[in-house]
């Protein structure tokens, strides 16, 4: 089974995806954690490209190509190879996140990234997708305390442009509901866990 867990900046992506690859492990599921722009050598070699520059270095089509070029390594290296044996994956984003970020907040459009997509990891979907959400104020305030005062790690980007984030997930989401689930990721991690669950359950047979 491929997951991906999607959402904007300090929805507790992270802190989620470790409870839920504990809980598959115990219940007896061989579990691969990792994350976007990332997971493998090569990939992490471009989130260094990608996230070290600042806000200015890449124009916008020559980012949602080096989203893309990280994500064909990671598909075909690791992702595919785990999941064709049987094993669970879970990823911190994946495709939906470039969708959101590059090509709605960004401005490229959806068809585009989802062309980037088809050419580089042959469209290759999750099985489900976990939208974590978060009233703005909430995450606002979750970003504060983890990062001081700004927690895009690409910087630059303002309000709008995040508010633009979230409204596209929400979109995604309610344009495919057979492969979302969308998380409500107020109150404490365990609360948020226990939904998780109950979102992953059906898969487990
Ligand atoms: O997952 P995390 O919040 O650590 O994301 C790393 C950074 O990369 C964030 O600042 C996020 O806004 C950005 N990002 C992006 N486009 C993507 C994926 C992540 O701009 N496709």
């Amino acid at each position: 089974r491929f997951i991906s867990i999607e959402g904007g900046e300090a929805v507790g992506k992270s802190t989620q995806i470790r409870l839920l690859a504990d809980w598959l492990k115990t219940h007896g599921r061989t579990v691969t954690v990792t994350r976007e722009p990332g997971g493998t050598v090569s990939a992490e070699a471009i989130r260094a490209l990608l996230l070290e520059g600042g806000a200015d270095r890449w124009n916008a089509r020559s980012e949602a190509l080096l989203f893309a070029a990280a994500r064909a390594d990671h598909v075909a290296r690791l992702i595919r190879p785990a999941v064709e044996v049987g094993g669970w994956v879970l990823t911190d984003r994946f495709l939906d996140s470039s969708r959101a970020y590059q090509g709605i907040a960004g401005g490229l459009g959806d068809a585009a990234i989802l062309d980037l997509h088809r050419f580089g990891s042959e469209g290759f979907l999750p099985d489900c997708t976990l939208l974590l959400e978060l009233p703005a104020d909430e995450a606002a305030r979750r970003a504060l305390l983890r990062d001081g005062a700004s927690s895009d790690r690409i910087g630059g980007r303002d309000a709008a442009y995040h508010a633009a984030v979230t409204q596209a997930f929400r979109g995604f989401a309610a344009a495919e509901p057979q492969r979302f689930r969308t998380i409500d990721a107020s109150g404490d991690s365990a609360v948020v866990h226990d939904r998780i669950v109950a979102a992953i359950a059906p898969l487990m047979a």
